[in-house]
């Protein structure tokens, strides 16, 4: 029953060792993450003392900060999903990492929408010096400022989006995107501020991203982590993008051999669920809060029914619907790319509509 807990947290001790040897040419985020690490374990020991009194608390948490945007992209997630409710008030946002982090999360990821049009979630993150942030940007809004931001908050990486080189990155993202998200890269270079770069991999991209040559570009530039999220065709007609089975496979080994080859940490996501028994939605590895705060499985499963709004995030880790998805991941199967929850949200919504 635990043993995928145990895999899931020895990845993660990994990760963070190839981090720091990754890191040692920059000192000062090397020493943070040599901090981090140990600040991990008692995060994980935190959920192990949680666990054995019968509460499931992921290391990861993934938080939509906030629908707005300054640009629009073709089939993106957030515009896909519509503008939710209202933000969450700043102090509510500090109370939630801090409940996070005395539970015994230790990862946090910042999407949106574009993070950094939302203060109150940077703000707490900065506060959260025992936590691993990535924001999750894209790029173009990167200035000074921002730089010198990162450069003070060392246990607080920024992640850049792109789709592949500048023709692919731009035919998504608008003109100029990828000049501006370049900029921003060796921006943080000089500064000497560690980064890293998420790609959705479709069907459209995958021999573009899944090379060398776009690894190296990449490396060169000062990128020190790769993050290959699978596309899920959240866009109404755009099952054409979908990665197959054979993609999927050949997408985990790419990452595998470049963690051995690029000195950088590559992470396919969600990637090879099956070692872990399945999917590790809804509090089994990670949880998803959606831009008004409602608890949901995943970023690709927009179902709730909890909020952070009233509720603490110790009762919302237990509602009704995380508990019955975290029964069922065995049964959750991916079928061909992206997004097992995706694929049944049929399921998520008849559990919802039976709960009422
Ligand atoms: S940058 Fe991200 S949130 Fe903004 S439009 Fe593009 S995909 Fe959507």
């Amino acid at each position: 029953m635990t043993a995928y807990k145990d895999l899931f947290n020895s990845n993660i001790r990994i990760s963070l060792k190839t981090a720091i040897n990754i890191l040692s040419a920059y000192p000062a985020s090397a020493s943070t993450f040599i901090r981090l690490s140990e600040a991990m374990k008692r995060a994980e020991h935190r959920r192990s003392l949680n666990a054995a009194c019968g509460l499931d608390v992921p290391p990861m948490m993934i938080v939509s900060t906030t629908d707005e945007c300054n640009l629009a992209c073709i089939g993106c997630y957030a515009c896909e999903r519509g503008k939710s409710a209202d933000g969450l008030p700043a102090e509510r946002v500090g109370e939630i990492m801090n409940e996070a982090s005395e539970l015994g999360v230790g990862i946090v990821l910042l999407a949106g929408g574009e993070p950094l049009l939302s203060r109150g979630w940077l703000d707490a993150m900065t506060r959260q010096a025992e936590m691993v942030g990535l924001v999750f940007t894209n790029g173009t809004l990167i200035n000074e400022t921002y730089r010198n931001w990162f450069a003070e908050n060392r246990h607080i990486i920024p992640v850049l989006s792109l789709e592949g080189g500048e023709a692919l990155t731009d035919s998504r993202r608008g003109d100029g995107v990828y000049a501006k998200a370049a900029a921003a890269m060796s921006g943080f270079r000089s500064a000497g501020v560690p980064f890293g770069v998420s790609v959705t991999v479709t069907s459209e991209n995958i021999n573009t991203v899944l090379t060398n040559e776009f690894v190296t570009e990449n490396v060169d530039r000062g990128c020190r982590l790769f993050v290959f999220v699978e596309y899920v065709p959240v866009a109404e007609g755009t099952d054409t993008l979908l990665l197959t089975k054979v993609d999927k496979m050949r997408l985990s080994e790419f990452a595998a051999k470049a963690n051995r080859r690029h000195g950088a940490l590559f992470i396919a996501f969600p990637g090879d669920e099956s070692q872990y028994g399945g999917c590790l939605a809804a509090g089994r590895g990670f949880i998803h809060i959606s831009t008004g705060g409602d608890v949901e499985p995943c970023p690709f499963a927009p179902f709730s029914d909890i909020s952070l709004r009233e509720k603490p995030l110790k009762d919302a880790l237990q509602s009704e619907l995380l508990r019955v998805v975290r029964a069922n991941h065995d049964k959750l199967t991916e079928g061909d790319g992206g997004c097992a929850l995706w694929h049944n949200r049929e399921w998520l919504t008849s559990l919802l509509s039976a709960n009422k």
